[in-house]
């Protein structure tokens, strides 16, 4: 298909759309060049017919959900991007969740609140939405999603299904959606009835550590790397990278894993600072590191 005709019955699918979007404006790093179509579905089959249109076009697609794990190169975008944001519709039956994919994670927290049900207190501190969260399995203080999650209803090779948690292939904030080109349209989760106080206390401590800890006052992407075993924050910060600047980013001076964007960070001042800690990691400890963040246009 032709790709004006894919593009201009995306904006008809999408009333929500734009063609003068940025990914600075996108993701949480607050960087990342232009992008050639911006849409924001309001129904799963609208989210569908996109995906359709772009591999009908042959034009990259990129799902983002809240954005906060995402680096998009400077360059231009000659692709569509879906912003997944106005699926957020969560129902909760007894113990048992769905939510669609670009539902906000503290906005399911405070469901589970509500409901009296526990095990998604870290769902409080990250700034995700529930799709993203599943590809990378976010977590934090020893919860994770793999921890809570049953099934995912997932599109893949022109397919709608719902898969079983044990085909997902989690591991540390991993997961099989991180290698392949499925989208996460909804979860089903599971939790434990619990007390409403001792939720929202339990989740105010992770979130009180989260603070004390981590700039959440600066534009970031969180941790941007990880290793299974190895604290790498601990090794950065003794290497002496905390402040460690490149442009606008910066090796944070709080917390030595989070890169951040101190005002006019380009994406390449990012790009180059984390492979400047890789390379100080593996100088200086011998250690390889893994990139957390999800690098789109590279
Ligand atoms: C201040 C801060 C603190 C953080 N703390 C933590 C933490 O404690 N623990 C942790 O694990 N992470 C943390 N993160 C990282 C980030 O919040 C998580 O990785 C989060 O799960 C990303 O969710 P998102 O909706 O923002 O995904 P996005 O960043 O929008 O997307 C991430 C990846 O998933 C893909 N994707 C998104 N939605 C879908 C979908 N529906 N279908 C298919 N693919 C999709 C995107 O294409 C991209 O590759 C933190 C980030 C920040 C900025």
């Amino acid at each position: 298909m032709d790709v004006q005709l894919a593009l201009s019955k995306m904006k008809k699918y999408c009333a929500t759309n734009s063609t003068e979007m940025q990914f600075c404006q996108l993701t949480t790093l607050r960087c990342g060049g232009t992008i050639l179509l911006t849409v924001f579905p309001t129904s799963q089959k609208q989210l569908l017919q996109v995906a359709k249109l772009c591999t009908m076009a042959n034009l990259p697609l990129c799902v983002l959900g809240n954005g906060s794990n995402v680096l998009a190169s400077d360059k231009p975008f000659f692709g569509v991007v879906a912003v997944t944001k106005k699926l957020n519709k969560i129902s909760v039956v007894g113990s048992k969740v769905v939510a669609q994919c670009g539902a906000h994670t503290t906005k399911l927290f405070w469901q589970l609140h509500k409901h009296g049900l526990c095990g998604g207190e870290f769902l409080r501190c990250l700034p995700a939405t529930v799709g993203g969260a599943v590809v990378g399995n976010a977590g934090c203080f020893g919860q994770c999603m793999q921890n809570v999650l049953s099934k995912v209803l997932v599109w893949h090779n022109g397919k709608v299904q719902w898969i079983d948690a044990s085909q997902c292939q989690f591991s540390h904030r991993n997961s099989i959606f991180k290698h392949t080109h499925a989208l996460v349209l909804a979860v089903e989760m599971q939790f434990e009835r619990g007390d409403s106080q001792q939720i929202l206390h339990k989740s105010q401590q992770m979130l009180n550590k989260k603070q004390q800890s981590q700039p959440l006052n600066l534009p970031s992407a969180g941790s941007v790397l990880y290793h299974p075993t190895v604290c790498l924050s601990a090794l950065l910060d003794k290497a002496g990278l905390k402040g460690a600047t490149i442009g606008g980013a910066q090796i944070s001076t709080k917390h030595a894993g989070f890169v951040v964007n101190t005002g006019n960070a380009t994406s390449t001042d990012v790009f180059l600072l984390i492979q400047h800690a890789q390379n100080v990691l593996q100088s200086q400890f011998g250690l390889q590191s893994n990139v957390e963040v999800q690098f789109v246009n590279f």
